[in-house]
């Protein structure tokens, strides 16, 4: 089953944020001065539970045609029982890949639990190999080694890893080459996240973004690069790979590059809201169709009918939009 939307893009990856809580405080992401002890964060009967989460899930699956599920935050290791979850939905038939994108600093307690209950993969973020740049980052002095446990446990379990570094100018843009050779002696795939203006919270100015072209030639100037082709249409990282190897790196450019016209997400926050993207202003409430008493076919109409009518690109048209828009915050849908 398919469905197409108004760009004629299907949807093939949902991303599932479990919680809008993390135990950092990273300044791109959740600055501590707004998300602070009073910020009104969701409450446990908010969020959907596992079984809404695996219900809607399997009509995503069956009747609209997702093919991949990645489960994000905030930091989906606060999300109490979540290889519980992982066993759930990596049971759905027709689910071909499940993922993570987490902050690593709880994987040392739970990769293994995740590995056993069937996730296959997961992104780790680090943005610097320096305690004292990686501390400002997080927020939260959080240690560099911390993270760094987290991804030999989760190498450990089984668990695929990639990390995933988010560049801003003036902020780690030094750390990209000690990065690049620390993960590549480690034989770990790291992914460069330009900077995103994705909410409203973290000051985003377009001279903060350090652009793609940039990194790349940061990089080749000490380990020469050289292009290789996507894995899959709609792949979001462009990859490189370090000239007379099979090692590789990736570079994720909303900014400077976008992929709006293949872009097959759906984003669901942890309150049971659909994004169709990740920079909209507005989601549409799915919770309360499931707490109704719809059938799985009312529902999954429903969905189809968002999923039709979408015609999101945000990427492509932000150098023409002139106001300020509202846009939901990351740590509600998780990047
Ligand atoms: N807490 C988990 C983590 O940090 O991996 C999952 C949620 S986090 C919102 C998902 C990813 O989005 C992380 O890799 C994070 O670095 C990235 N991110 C957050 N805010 C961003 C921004 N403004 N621009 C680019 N990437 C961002
Ligand atoms: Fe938390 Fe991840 Fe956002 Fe950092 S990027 S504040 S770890 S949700
Ligand atoms: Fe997809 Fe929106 Fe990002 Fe474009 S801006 S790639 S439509 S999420």
């Amino acid at each position: 089953m398919e469905v197409l939307d108004q760009l004629q893009r299907p949807l093939r990856d949902l991303r599932i944020s479990v919680t809008d809580k993390c135990n950092f405080r990273c300044t791109y992401c959740m600055p501590a001065e707004i998300f602070g002890p009073d910020y009104p964060f969701l409450k446990r009967d908010e969020l959907l539970s596992f079984e809404e989460l695996e219900r809607v899930t399997t009509l995503f699956v069956e009747k609209l045609g997702v093919k991949k599920v990645r489960i994000t935050g905030g930091e989906p290791l606060m999300r109490k029982n979540l290889p519980e979850l992982i066993s759930k939905l990596s049971a759905i038939p027709g689910v071909e890949d499940i993922a993570m994108t987490t902050n690593g600093s709880l994987l040392p307690k739970y990769a293994i639990e995740l590995k056993d209950a069937g996730l296959k993969r997961v992104s780790i973020s680090l943005d610097s190999l320096h305690d004292e740049i990686f501390g400002n980052i997080n927020g939260k002095g959080v240690t560099v080694q911390t993270v760094l446990d987290g991804i030999d446990a989760a190498a450990e379990a089984g668990l695929q890893v990639k990390i995933n570094m988010v560049v801003k100018k003036g902020m780690n843009e030094n750390e990209i080459v000690p990065m690049a050779k620390f993960f590549r002696e480690k034989g770990h795939i790291l992914r460069f996240i330009e900077f995103m203006d994705v909410g409203n919270t973290n000051q985003w100015k377009l001279d903060d973004v350090y652009p793609k072209k940039q990194i790349i030639e940061d990089i080749n100037k000490v380990m020469p690069l050289e292009p290789i082709a996507p894995n899959y249409v709609g792949e979001v990282a462009t990859r490189y790979r370090y000239i007379g190897t099979e090692e590789e790196i990736g570079l994720i450019s909303s900014v400077s590059d976008a992929f709006c016209s293949s872009c097959n997400r759906a984003r669901l926050s942890a309150d049971g809201k659909l994004y169709t993207c990740l920079f909209a202003t507005k989601g549409h409430d799915i919770r309360t169709p499931l707490r109704s008493d719809l059938s799985d076919e009312e529902v999954s109409s429903h969905l189809s009918d968002l999923w039709i009518r979408r015609k999101d690109r945000y990427s492509e048209e932000r150098s023409e939009l002139t106001i300020n828009r509202e846009k939901v915050e990351m740590s509600r849908i998780g990047g």
